[in-house]
């Protein structure tokens, strides 16, 4: 596909980029390798909006693949940023700022009791099955086809995400040693959850899921998939935990948790609770948690967990997150749905506009998506030309068909009118496109 516009700047870093890093990203789904062209490399955001080294201005519905909640440069988010740096960066000791972080994450979700500081989602999902695993005494982890819970070796096994973007199954670097003790099972399926239970007696540590996945697509759990998990695990000896790094503090004030109210045992967050800064966590009961060193024997630790930089962000983005802040972005995420929605219907493009809260992707087919395999299904090539049209007219989008779109409270009327006026173009792009 060729395409009618340029970005010089972008391209000529980009070529740097690939001679000193892999694939020119340090993340792959940064890379547009799954719609082709250039990744366009930003150097401001401000609000709902982001800037490229070519000077060209996108309205933003990515937002840092979700922390960036409430748009870019914040002016209290920045401002506590620069208050906590400017009494330092780390110190390599427990200081307040992680304490506050704590206190509003547990204040926030009922079920976190305790909770622990790190740096990324991968870390806290890496360190919750640990945990499991040593609370249990079992080796088993139980995942589901689509569900991306970070690079942790275990849990790369038909992972969404990147994985799904490039279509890799899984990756080369991973032992069957660890991958042997996962079980990969069909997304929505409790009678696979209940086969496997049943195959591997006294062997499951925990069963892992996305609180409501985002990383295949949207694909929202089925009403009773959450509450039948945890009552299987509960019936099995198996912990049940909740990966909301996605979720978290985004499709309402407590999480996908605030939304179905099941009860974990563990969960872990990232993304919005750093405020755009490396900060993430794991937490749940205290019981399990008290097994954590240095309180009990299962180790886990991390030189720049809980940093007050991250944790400043965090908090004062947290504590911006009110009632009126959710209401603002659930409206904005149903705006864009119907827009969407309306566009492809006009052009006669199949399609389904999948949604969890204010979480929402489109699937270039019109059959359900309850799955992995049902998300493949869908006609990704109509999404290529979708996104590379929407990207010309400065609509800025996942560039995969197998991501959430994400908006933040900063994106107001201005910003949904520049997408409104978009996707008439788009959509017909997408209907004109060819395998
Ligand atoms: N879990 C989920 C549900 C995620 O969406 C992600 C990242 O997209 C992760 C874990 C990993 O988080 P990180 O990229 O911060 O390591």
């Amino acid at each position: 596909m060729a395409y009618s516009y340029e970005a010089p700047v972008s391209q000529s870093l980009f070529d740097r980029a690939s001679v000193v890093t892999p694939g020119g990203v340090n993340s792959p789904v940064r890379a547009f390798r799954a719609v082709g062209g250039t990744p366009r490399f930003m150097v401001s955001g401000t609000g709902p909006y982001l800037t490229d080294a070519d000077g060209r201005e996108y309205v933003d519905l990515v937002c840092s693949w979700g922390p960036m909640i409430l748009g870019h440069s914040h002016p209290e988010v920045i401002a506590a940023v620069q208050e906590a740096v400017s009494r330092g960066t780390s110190f390599g000791t427990p200081g307040e700022g992680e304490v506050g972080l704590a206190e509003e994450i547990v204040a926030r979700i009922a079920p976190v009791e305790q909770v622990r500081l790190v740096s990324s989602g991968t870390e806290a999902t890496m360190s919750a099955i640990r945990l499991a695993r040593g609370f249990t005494g079992r080796a088993k982890v139980v995942k589901f086809a689509g569900c991306y819970h970070g690079h942790v070796d275990a849990l790369l096994a038909a992972a969404g995400s990147g994985l799904a973007t490039f279509g890799l199954p899984d990756t080369p670097g991973v032992t069957g040693a660890t991958a042997g003790d996962t079980v990969v099972l069909p997304y929505n399926d409790l009678d696979a959850v209940r086969a496997a239970f049943a195959a591997h007696p006294g062997e499951i540590a925990c069963v892992i899921t996305e609180a409501s996945p985002g990383n295949m697509g949207v694909v929202p759990p089925a009403d009773g998939f959450n509450a039948g998990l945890k009552e299987l695990c509960a019936a099995n000896g198996a912990l049940y935990i909740s990966d909301e790094v996605m979720t978290g503090f985004r499709t309402s004030k407590a999480g996908w948790y605030g939304v179905d109210g099941v009860r974990p045992d563990l969960m872990t967050f990232g993304k919005v609770m750093g405020g755009g800064f490396p900060a993430a966590a794991f937490g749940g009961r205290a019981d399990v948690m008290a097994h954590l060193a240095p309180a009990g024997p299962v180790y886990q630790a991390g030189t720049l967990s809980g940093n007050p930089v991250a944790t400043a962000a965090g908090l004062a983005q947290l504590r911006l997150l009110d009632d009126a802040a959710y209401a603002k972005i659930d409206a904005v995420s149903a705006e864009l749905r119907s827009l969407v929605g309306d566009a492809l219907t006009k052009e006669g493009v199949a399609h389904t506009v999948s949604s969890a809260s204010n979480m929402f992707s489109v699937f270039f087919t019109d059959e359900p998506v309850r799955d992995y395999d049902d998300a493949k299904k869908q006609e990704a090539f109509r999404f290529t030309a979708f996104f590379h049209s929407m990207l010309e007219q400065g609509v800025y989008l996942p560039p995969s068909a197998f991501e959430s779109w994400f908006v933040s409270t900063a994106h107001d009327d201005r910003a949904v009118a520049r997408i409104a006026d978009a996707l008439p173009a788009a959509a017909r792009a997408a209907s004109e496109a060819t395998a």
